[in-house]
């Protein structure tokens, strides 16, 4: 096959009498790389849509379940296929239609080796964007190729982004309950199966700030569910306070604050757990109050993660670049998938901020993949979120990462190394696992309320 391509560019070449031979030099070096084969063409570009049940629903109180969608890009080539995560569970119809009604007839046809090409084509054929139903549709088709890439080279995607920096990522997982007795026994039964990085998720604990139904019991105005942002943040100091002499120096401690603090009770939570020297604060603000992280940055020394709800590059790059974050923690399908998550932590590593990719479990065990290939390959990787898997997701994505000892490994198969079993997810389609208000909703979040009845960010 490589013989007889490389024969025929050079008949090509001395037919037209138009390609130097330094150029057919250089197409015989491709030819060779890609063993012969002539560039792969897109036949079909499918969603598998399908629902993966929480893994840890005693402890973490929501999402009960979640939407998942993965992009199924098909070649001409027998048997070459890839697959990329395009999960938006909240409007997860609305993506699947971005993809099937838009992507595919644009894609129908054209060459899955030229991948950034690709990915700025399907970026601006919309004209607006930036949104999260778009840049999610294009995630899923970017990493299907990135999968192909990888399988055609017969080598895993990190080592087409270089190879390896180390030799599996470092990771955190939630630890929460309903008040601190509960939480410290969470993160107990965190450390005897090896995990060193703990991150106190306040935000899903009854009785915090009065949220979810049944919690505070001071009831409101118009609705059941209470949230009280300044008692949170009191509350999560207190626990913090608490973990932070109950475990000890060694481990890694973060809190998710989930942006719900008004902009000056995160300046001062920041300020009054300077001393607990904690790994990091995540996402303290929300997108609409960036200009506050100047004021974090001045008044104290406390690690800043932030971004899994950004979407745009006018977001993240301010912060990056003005270096007043430690830790970019985007929302890798959000962003647009691999291609545009890579150049963003190339801008990291020149400016001595860190990734710790957001891993929740409304991301893909293929988005998850994606994410450690990124952790062992980028020299600026700072730490992994991970939040385990129940049975049938094992089942459903065979390959899954893997974590020993609070480590995620990638599998070292060509491109994810990942199958995903098509006829399962077909018995497991959006809604089936849900009930009540989600169901309802398509999916989509209800809402929290101050005790005045007002909404709040969640
Ligand atoms: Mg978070």
């Amino acid at each position: 096959m490589q013989r007889r391509h490389v024969l025929k560019m050079g008949a090509l070449a001395g037919g037209l009498g138009a390609i130097t031979e330094r150029e057919r030099q250089a197409q015989a070096q491709v030819a060779r790389a890609t063993r012969g084969t002539p560039s792969p063409k897109i036949k079909d570009v499918q969603v598998i849509a399908m629902q993966i049940p929480a893994s840890r629903p005693a402890a973490i109180a929501r999402p009960g379940s979640v939407r998942l969608s993965v992009v199924k890009i098909i070649t001409d080539q027998d048997g070459l296929y890839g697959y990329g995560c395009s999960t938006f569970t909240q409007r997860g119809e609305l993506v699947n239609a971005a993809i099937e009604k838009y992507l595919k007839p644009f894609l129908i046809g054209k060459p899955t080796d030229r991948i950034d090409d690709l990915w700025q084509a399907c970026y601006n054929s919309s004209y607006w964007r930036n949104g999260p139903v778009l840049n999610n549709a294009i995630s899923g088709v970017d990493e299907a190729l990135w999968d192909i890439k990888g399988r055609q080279a017969g080598m895993p995607v990190y080592q087409l982004l270089g190879g390896k920096c180390r030799e599996a990522a470092d990771t955190y997982v939630h630890i929460t309950g309903p008040d601190i007795p509960a939480v410290l026994e969470d993160a107990h039964r965190m450390m005897e199966q090896g995990y060193h990085n703990l991150l106190l998720n306040p935000t899903y604990a009854q009785g915090v700030g009065g949220l979810h139904e049944g919690g505070s019991g001071t009831g409101t105005l118009g609705t059941s569910s209470v949230f009280q942002s300044a008692i949170f943040a009191r509350t999560a100091l207190k626990w913090l306070e608490q973990l932070r002499t109950q475990l000890g120096d060694e481990i890694g401690l973060m809190c998710d604050i989930h942006e719900r603090l008004t902009p000056n009770e995160a300046v001062q939570l920041a300020k009054d757990a300077e001393k607990l020297k904690l790994f990091f604060l995540e996402d303290l603000l929300s997108p609409e109050d960036l200009a506050y992280f100047r004021q974090i940055r001045q008044q104290c020394a406390t690690p800043i993660a932030m971004g899994e709800l950004f979407n745009s590059p006018h977001e993240w790059t301010p912060l990056i670049s003005e270096r007043l974050i430690d830790y970019m923690r985007m929302h890798v399908s959000q962003m647009g998938g691999l291609t545009a998550a890579r150049k963003v932590a190339a801008l990291g590593e020149i400016t001595g901020v860190k990734t710790a990719w957001h891993g929740p479990p409304d991301t893909s065990p293929v988005g998850h993949m994606a994410q450690v290939h990124m952790d062992l390959a980028c020299y600026n990787f700072g730490i992994q979120e991970f939040t385990f898997y129940a049975d049938l997701t094992k089942e459903l994505f065979k390959g899954c990462p893997e974590v020993k000892n609070g480590y995620m490994y990638a599998n070292d198969a060509p491109g994810w190394g990942m199958e995903v079993d098509e006829k399962l997810a077909a018995k497991y389609p959006y809604g089936s696992l849900e009930e009540g208000e989600r169901k309802q909703l398509n999916g989509g979040w209800g809402e929290l309320r101050r005790r005045d009845g007002s909404v709040i960010k969640q």
